[in-house]
């Protein structure tokens, strides 16, 4: 006993430096309060196989998850976080490029993500598995997940079987994707040759496949023809009331425009002209707790807080002559195709459904379980410990997608996997498949405009590395800058530039001031010294908004306030000049001894954003990878640890 306090008085006695770094700082008692997911799972939005990443899929899809990834990895560990993505095989565009290409589909789609593949390693994109929905390795375990779902979905009443139109192409004999049929647009004001089935991407103009004008095949260039076929449509009206609650526990911590896009679409409401608004406004106040708007067409919207009340309303309009509609469009989508290329349905359920294949948005869903399973077992693990991912209300599951996938990734996935339980009508328990968090982005536009091929200002992800000559960290750090959680934003090239300016100077000369002056003046070491009092203060501040904000992925405020923090070093070297011996040795010692103390906190912060910037820092200051942790924040590097050159951080931009 005498022994060991003995040689702890030694420890503490002989070396300041030790003492200092022993002493718990506000930070560390912080990081120790710290609510942390047992595991975690990320998602990102999955490219269709049919061309190269592309500036919009870094912006949206790929960059923000990997930040939430790389930070959840130092948050809990690597072994528990599974970042997972791959290419969304089974949606019609790949099929028609392979088509255009001369190929098989399975040589396109191999070759396409090949190269999807190479270009996300080259953004530092640290997905556990880049998979594709397809591929004979994900395949047979999506089509097992994908069946299992449908003969849960089949057995708790939430698919029905209704007639509706589908486009069938007579010289191949086969029905049509609606996005493998094009026609001019039927809006008269435009003059789009190649809108959609159903959809105008030119002028947002939506209608009924039969309006659309001059219809032609993708597959054969022939004009394809409306048929009756029968579907499985989703009923996600019978598990509304459960999505509604689930999604009211969203309010505030979801963003704003997913959560008023949901919560309102999930509300039970119904729909009449405005001639009966003076009977209405009479009935008001004897009618359940409603809510009530207009909408286009000279019609007003009553939205009720559940179905019970909605049914009570109901009738209390009826009765006073007020006939009305449900709107309940958004809650009966079909959820199987003709065509053959996807995951086969289950073929013992019902003979009329033989031969047709699940919908692309259900499969897409499904997938990223299946990523999970592929990514576990490519590591050497058991794919069924996916549950353990999935299914543990511990975890925390981020999906990041954009804005116009909100409905799918909110909707029709909670009813799917309500349905998949044994019973829907409940949220989900401890062991059964969680509900998620989304994490949506508005569209990415280029110099003011919608990015585009025919506009000239379309970049894939290579041609901004090889032919403009930008590292992917410049790149990476300015999209988490954009406000895309918020609003459409801009890539705007003078910005980048001037960003990258920013980063080549200030911010580099916050990483070299100190490894440079420990090399002139402390002999490549870290002086023993004490922590200033606003290097603290200022620590506590900037830790306090990283782990609220990177919890939220809102990156943008975060970064400025990173930036502002960086400066404290320019800061202490203008007041303390520990690089200038005609100074007071031990308040240039306390000064550079803070400064190392800011820049691994930097290190850490940043690290998620520019990752292998930080990587080179880390480098040079000879500290282990494992120093890429939560954890670290707030501990000082240790007084006499020797670091190395000072090397390339942001890369030198010209004017
Ligand atoms: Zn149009």
């Amino acid at each position: 006993m005498e022994h060991i306090v003995n040689q702890s008085d030694t420890s503490t006695s002989t070396s300041t430096s030790k003492k200092l770094y022993e002493r718990p700082t506000d930070v560390r008692s912080l990081l120790a309060t710290l609510k942390r997911p047992k595991r975690a799972v990320v998602t990102g939005g999955m490219p269709y196989a049919n061309g190269p990443i592309h500036l919009g899929h870094l912006a949206g899809a790929q960059v923000p998850p990997d930040i939430m990834a790389r930070y959840l990895r130092m948050l809990i560990g690597n072994e528990n976080v599974l970042f997972v993505s791959g290419t969304d095989d089974h949606g019609s565009t790949s099929e028609v490029a392979a088509l255009q290409a001369g190929v098989s589909i399975r040589e396109f789609i191999d070759q396409t993500h090949a190269k999807q593949k190479r270009t996300l390693d080259r953004y530092g994109i640290s997905l556990n598995v880049y998979s594709g929905t397809s591929r004979p390795d994900c395949f047979p375990l999506h089509k097992e997940l994908s069946q299992e779902f449908i003969r849960k979905l089949y057995k708790n009443g939430m698919l029905e079987k209704r007639v509706s139109k589908q486009w069938y192409d007579v010289t191949l004999n086969r029905f049509l994707q609606d996005r493998n049929v094009q026609g001019k647009c039927p809006n008269q004001n435009c003059s789009n040759e190649s809108a959609y089935s159903d959809e105008c991407e030119v002028c947002g103009h939506q209608y009924d496949p039969s309006e659309l004008i001059n219809p032609r095949s993708a597959l054969s260039d022939s004009t394809p023809v409306l048929k009756d076929t029968v579907h499985w449509w989703l009923d996600l009206w019978k598990v509304s009331d459960q999505m509604k609650d689930w999604i009211k526990s969203k309010e505030g911590k979801w963003r704003a425009p997913v959560f008023s896009e949901v919560y309102s679409t999930v509300l039970p409401s119904l729909i009449f002209d405005n001639t009966h608004e003076p009977i209405f406004k009479e009935l008001r106040p004897s009618l359940p707790k409603h809510k009530s708007r207009y909408a286009p067409g000279r019609k007003v919207v009553v939205q009720f807080e559940n179905k019970g009340d909605l049914a009570l309303g109901g009738s209390m309009l009826k009765e006073k002559g007020i006939g009305y509609a449900l709107v309940d469009g958004w809650a009966h989508r079909s959820i199987t195709r003709d065509v053959a290329w996807g995951i086969p349905l289950p073929s013992d359920l019902d003979p009329e459904m033989a031969g047709k294949t699940l919908y692309v948005w259900p499969d897409s869903l499904i997938a990223p379980m299946a990523f999970s399973q592929v990514a576990l077992k490519n590591r050497g693990d058991d794919p069924k410990r996916y549950k353990e991912f999935w299914h543990d209300p511990d975890t925390k599951i981020c999906q990041f997608l954009g804005q116009d996938n909100v409905y799918f990734y909110v909707l029709m996935q909670a009813a799917m996997w309500l349905g998949y339980k044994d019973d829907p009508s409940k949220l989900p328990q401890a062991g059964e498949l969680q509900l998620t968090d989304v994490f949506s982005s508005f569209h990415l536009q280029i110099d003011g405009e919608k990015m585009s091929k025919s506009r000239g200002n379309f970049y894939t992800g290579d041609q901004l590395l090889d032919e403009k000559g930008y590292a992917a960290d410049q790149i990476r750090y300015f999209l988490a800058l954009l406000s895309l959680p918020d609003k459409n934003s801009n890539f705007d090239f003078n910005t980048f530039h001037e960003r990258n300016k920013f980063l080549a100077g200030p911010m580099n000369a916050a990483f070299e001031k100190p490894i440079a002056a420990a090399h002139s003046r402390f002999e490549g070491k870290i002086p023993a010294g004490r922590l200033l009092e606003k290097a603290e203060k200022e620590t506590m501040q900037i830790v306090q908004k990283y782990l609220k904000q990177m919890e939220r992925a809102e990156y943008s405020t975060l970064l400025f306030a990173i930036e502002n923090y960086a400066r404290l070093i320019n800061s202490f070297f203008t007041q303390y000049k520990p690089h200038d011996d005609r100074f007071p040795e031990e308040e240039r010692r306390d000064a550079l001894y803070s400064c190392f103390y800011i820049l691994k906190n930097l290190m850490i912060m940043l690290y998620p954003f520019a990752p292998a910037t930080m990587n080179s820092l880390r480098e040079s200051l000879q500290l282990p990878e494992a120093l890429f942790s939560i954890d670290e924040l707030g501990c000082p590097i240790e007084a006499g640890h020797a670091i190395g050159e000072k090397r390339q951080y942001f890369p030198v931009v010209s004017e």
